[in-house]
């Protein structure tokens, strides 16, 4: 009797130590367990920010699927790579701080740096860095953030293009002002002060085109270009854009040629995109033709759509920049040798005008010869 009372307390004793070094979980509270766990697992697999898991050894262990497309891979391609290996920055201090705490295993957020992808692109990522459970062990995360920086590099070089190119005819207007002023004191000389008022003139005018080329370029990318329709008859509209240039053509010696057809036509269109338009295009034709070239201003109706052309006899685009031409601050090698002045963003303003109007535009060009660039518009006139 006394064994049997001695087997059963040490059963008794050894379920009770049992039942308290392992805390029993009711199947509910596994069920829940396993739930939340297989959520985790497929918030892991399927979100969009690119998860990934680094061992002591800053091994990756594992990533999900949005790192996967990150680093533009396939799926078991970077198991066991050291992820020191994808980051690079320019700035090699900035670099080494950056590698220091990975290697020690801080966490951190929101660190600036750039990734190399499996492909050789290199992207910009916001990289942060967790603590896992077990020992060495990180989560981390990485946020593609090029489109924003590439945003952010485009701003600043385009402030400090602004900047620059203002301070030029700003520059030589403070300085003829202070010419007209000396030579007033003495007021012998009166043609040239008249001389320097013309260049004083000249450069505000030249400052009013750079601010409108700069404030279209935002108002059209930021889409706070506010157009209105209005009837335009385009024989008046290029004559009143041909006047602009009358001094180039005339100073030059330009031969510029006309042809319109039909001789009359109306088309509904903003009237202020068209002016950039075409504006800017003959502006181009008028600066990049030598002295006496040939300059044709034409437009035709043909199947539903409004064919303006602008060919110019001048020093053309060499064939292998003909690609870039449409894009922003763009100026091909030979008209950046010829010291011509220009911003490259004519062409780019003229593009996103073209389209907004639910055009196309299309250039031909033999370098040395000449350049053809052909604008087509929808034909819209009142009847439709
Ligand atoms: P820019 O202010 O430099 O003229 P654009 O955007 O208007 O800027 O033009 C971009 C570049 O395209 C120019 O710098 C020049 O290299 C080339 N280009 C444009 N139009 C012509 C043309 N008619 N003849 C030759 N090159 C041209």
């Amino acid at each position: 009797l006394l064994s049997q009372a001695m087997v059963a307390m040490v059963v008794v004793v050894w379920y009770l130590v049992k039942s308290m070094s392992k805390p029993k979980i009711s199947s509910a509270k596994e069920n829940e367990l396993m739930a939340s766990l297989a959520q985790f697992k497929s918030l892991y697999k399927h979100s969009p920010v690119p998860y990934l898991t680094i061992d002591g050894k800053d091994l990756i262990k594992s990533h999900n699927l949005a790192a996967t497309r990150l680093f533009r891979t396939t799926i078991d391609d970077l198991k066991d790579t050291d992820i020191v290996n994808y980051l690079t920055l320019e700035d090699e201090n900035e670099l080494s701080v950056l590698l220091g705490k990975i290697e020690t295993g801080y966490s951190f957020t929101d660190e600036e740096v750039q990734l190399r992808a499996r492909d050789g692109a290199l992207l910009w990522v916001s990289l942060s860095m967790f603590s896992g459970s077990s020992k060495g062990t990180r989560l981390v995360s990485m946020v593609d953030i090029t489109r924003k920086k590439m945003i952010d590099i485009a701003k600043t070089e385009f402030v400090s293009l602004a900047t620059h190119q203002l301070r030029t005819p700003v520059a030589a207007i403070r300085w003829n002002l202070d010419l007209m002023r000396k030579g007033l004191e003495k007021a012998s000389d009166i043609e040239k002060l008249f001389g320097y008022l013309d260049r004083v003139e000249r450069n505000s005018i030249r400052m009013t085109t750079l601010i409108d080329d700069f404030l279209n370029v935002s108002k059209l990318e930021t889409g706070t270009f506010a157009t209105s329709s209005e009837m335009i008859e385009l024989s008046n509209f290029f004559q009143s854009v041909v006047e602009e240039y009358t001094g180039s053509v005339e100073e030059k010696k330009i031969n510029l040629k006309r042809s319109e057809q039909p001789s009359k036509l109306s088309l509904l269109a903003d009237k202020r995109l068209l002016h950039i338009i075409v504006s800017n295009l003959l502006s181009n034709a008028v600066k990049y033709v030598p002295e006496s070239g040939v300059v044709v201003l034409q437009y035709e109706l043909i199947d539903k759509e409004v064919v303006i052309t602008v060919a110019d006899s001048g020093i053309g685009i060499p064939v292998d920049q003909l690609d870039n031409l449409f894009t922003k601050f763009f100026r091909a090698r030979n008209a950046e040798r010829q010291a011509t002045e220009g911003t490259g963003l004519g062409l780019y303003v003229v593009k996103q005008s073209v389209e907004k109007l639910g055009g196309t535009i299309a250039v031909s060009s033999v370098e040395g010869q000449g350049t053809t660039f052909e604008v087509r518009l929808p034909y819209i006139s009142m009847e439709d």
